[in-house]
């Protein structure tokens, strides 16, 4: 904008893809917030939201159109390969779908969210994200939607808006802190003792980690560019703890691949997992990948719906498939090292390298 304004240019910002312009929202102190709860009850404590506009009904065209390219020179859909050819089993681009997504979400979705949304193995959320980040559908539109839903529970509709509340966070922590997407917020995870195994990181970028619900939210990445947000936090544990790979590698593999990837809420949501962000969860937090898939996705549905190789193991089995008896096995045509990997790392010693790392620069200022 500065840029602009020196070349003598009428320069307005709007605030439209945000409920809340980060430059605005201060602490008591007039700082910005590193705390979501005081952030939300600020926020809560002013009302509601601005109400959405509608399109302008007319629009003056320019006298004379500047020359322009034509898009589908660009070639921008992918071809060889195909990487996007399973994206339309879930995705409609457009605002027209984003409205239509909305809606259906209001009536079916909204009620039972609080609960449902944990859950990989049914559509128990929005999935508005995409629509969010490629500007198609206004948060204020997503909030004022969820108004007098007369048939969702106050909890349910609470819970949901204060999701849609963490992504504006998120925008006031990049707006804060430009370099979020790059530098750990919180300085000691510097001299954080990362490693580098490039076969482990290409076995989790592919989902051949051995652990089902992490192979299944890598693949349900890779086929439809969108990974459930409980998974999300599951292979990301995964990588940084178990692998103790550098979170900023996860981060960027997820801007490349996701649909929804949005600088923010990428790189705030790893910094979360790392330990190194605000608000963040501590690092000694490790997820047990085998408990959370046993917890989230107790029938194995979601593991059935991207790890194809799984799909016959029993439910005692589908999240610890190294652990069954060979002749289960062996009924559910499974191969551990032959048509699915076996673990490449024990989650228990992982678990303990993880925590040894920790300590490294757990006392550091
Ligand atoms: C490691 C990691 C990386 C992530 N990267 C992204 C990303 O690049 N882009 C992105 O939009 N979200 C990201 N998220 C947040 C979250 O996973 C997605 O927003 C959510 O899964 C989108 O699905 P939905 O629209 O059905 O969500 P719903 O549950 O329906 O939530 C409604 C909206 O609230 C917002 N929201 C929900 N959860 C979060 C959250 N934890 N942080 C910020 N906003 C949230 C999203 O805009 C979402 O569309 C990430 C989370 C993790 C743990």
């Amino acid at each position: 904008m500065d840029a602009l304004r020196s070349a003598d240019l009428l320069v307005k910002s709007f605030a439209g893809q945000l409920l809340h312009e980060p430059s605005r929202v201060k602490t008591g102190t007039g700082g910005p917030y590193r705390v979501y709860t005081p952030f939300w009850r600020a926020l809560e404590s002013e009302g509601e939201p601005d109400a959405p506009l509608d399109a302008p009904r007319s629009l003056v065209p320019p006298t004379k159109w500047p020359t322009s390219e034509r898009l589908d020179d660009w070639n921008l859909l992918p071809v060889k390969p195909n990487w996007a050819s399973a994206f339309s089993e879930v995705w409609i681009p457009g605002e027209a779908a984003a409205l239509r997504r909305l809606a259906a979400f209001v009536e079916n979705g909204l009620s039972g969210y609080k609960h449902n949304r944990d859950r990989p193995g049914i559509d128990g959320t929005s999935l508005l994200s995409p629509h969010l980040a490629l500007g198609e559908i206004s948060p204020a539109r997503i909030w004022h939607a969820t108004r007098g839903v007369s048939d969702a529970p106050a909890e349910d509709v609470t819970t949901f808006r204060k999701e849609v509340v963490w992504r504006d966070f998120s925008y006031h922590l990049l707006f804060h802190n430009p370099d979020l997407p790059t530098e750990n917020l919180n300085r000691k995870y510097d001299d954080f003792p990362w490693t580098f195994d490039a076969l482990a990181f290409e076995r989790w970028t592919k989902g051949m980690t051995g652990y089902p619900i992490v192979d299944a939210g890598m693949r349900q990445l890779w086929r439809h560019g969108y990974m459930h947000n409980r998974v999300r936090m599951i292979a990301a544990s995964f990588l940084i703890k178990d692998l103790l790979i550098d979170w900023r590698r996860g981060e960027a593999w997820f801007a490349d691949t996701l649909v929804d990837a949005d600088p923010a809420s990428n790189a705030a949501s790893w910094q979360w997992v790392a330990g190194s962000g605000a608000d963040a969860s501590p690092f000694f937090r490790i997820f047990n990948p085998i408990t959370q898939g046993e917890k989230f996705d107790p029938q194995g549905d979601y593991i059935r719906a991207f790890v194809p190789e799984l799909r016959h193991m029993p439910e005692k089995f589908i999240h610890r498939p190294f652990e069954a008896p060979d002749a289960v096995l062996k009924a559910a045509g499974v191969e551990l090292g032959s048509n699915y990997p076996k673990p490449i790392v024990n989650h228990a010693l992982a678990r303990g390298r993880a925590l040894a790392a920790y300590n490294q620069i757990k006392d550091a200022a």
